[in-house]
């Protein structure tokens, strides 16, 4: 499944593709639905309308144009790539074709994801009740401290509540914590001020070093030759239970907090 660097990967490559701002000439459907409907009549007040910028807000891309946006969420398993003529594939749900012959193509074989109309960022449901950007301004230790001050739940559980942070998925908890030496069972109200400082420098150091990994599918996708893509980086405890950690040796641990599995050194992290 993407993760934030993924998806902003994604949104740096449509922002490459589209920064001369064609106008979108039509949305072909190939489906009424992905994960939920997909509004084509909303939609179809875009055409005619140049794309203006290309923004991520958690793991949503949207499309910008003087008349509301196009609302992407790639799922489990959604790609945008340039599609020239004769570039269809199986799963290729949308085409959005573009003034100056450019089509892009949204293909998302388990169609978890989802294709929408925003009108005002404000107010779609989809985005108003989202907490910070990790790597925005906006999320600092203090913020975050005071957000986990009435939390009864696990750290690494609170961290992936999107109205505390977005975009720090279960991959980058893990992550994040095992860099930070903090449990991730630790009682998210329990984290003092001064680990939440630790924590947030930590989350944005990961997401940063693994968007800048991620930096070389932009290329393929601007070339047109490749999908967007998801990159494997070199965990050090993600997905490693029963091997050895890489700092002290132990062996890593897991365990489902709710509902995702979590990985840990029981030596490194306290
Ligand atoms: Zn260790």
């Amino acid at each position: 499944m993407p993760e934030l660097p993924e998806v902003e990967v994604v949104r740096r490559g449509l922002e490459e593709i589209l920064k001369d701002q064609p106008v979108l000439e039509k949305i072909e459907l190939k489906r009424k639905d992905l994960r939920g409907p997909i509004p084509a009549k909303k939609l179809s007040t875009l055409i005619g309308e140049p794309v203006t910028s290309v923004e991520r807000r958690a793991k949503y891309l949207l499309l910008w144009t003087p008349k509301g946006a196009m609302l992407s969420h790639l799922g489990m398993t959604g790609t945008w790539r340039v599609s020239p003529w004769g570039d269809e594939r199986d799963h290729d749900h949308i085409y959005l074709h573009f003034s100056g012959g450019l089509r892009l193509a949204y293909r998302d074989p388990r169609r978890f994801g989802c294709f929408d109309f925003v009108q005002k960022e404000k107010t779609h449901p989809k985005l108003v009740d989202l907490g910070p950007e990790p790597l925005g301004e906006n999320f600092t230790a203090q913020g975050l401290w005071g957000k986990l001050r009435k939390k009864e739940v696990a750290l690494k559980v609170a961290l992936m509540d999107q109205k505390i942070v977005v975009g720090v998925g279960n991959i980058y908890a893990s992550e994040a914590l095992f860099a930070s030496g903090i449990r991730p069972a630790l009682k998210a109200s329990k984290l003092s001020l001064e680990r939440a400082e630790v924590l947030v420098k930590e989350i944005r150091r990961i997401l940063a070093d693994s968007i800048v990994k991620g930096g070389s599918s932009i290329s393929d996708f601007a070339q047109a030759s490749g999908e967007s893509g998801y990159f494997q980086n070199s965990f050090q405890v993600y997905d490693r239970a029963g091997e050895p950690c890489r700092i002290c040796g132990s062996i890593l641990k897991s365990k489902v907090m709710g509902g995702r599995n979590t990985f840990w050194c029981g030596q490194c992290q306290k």
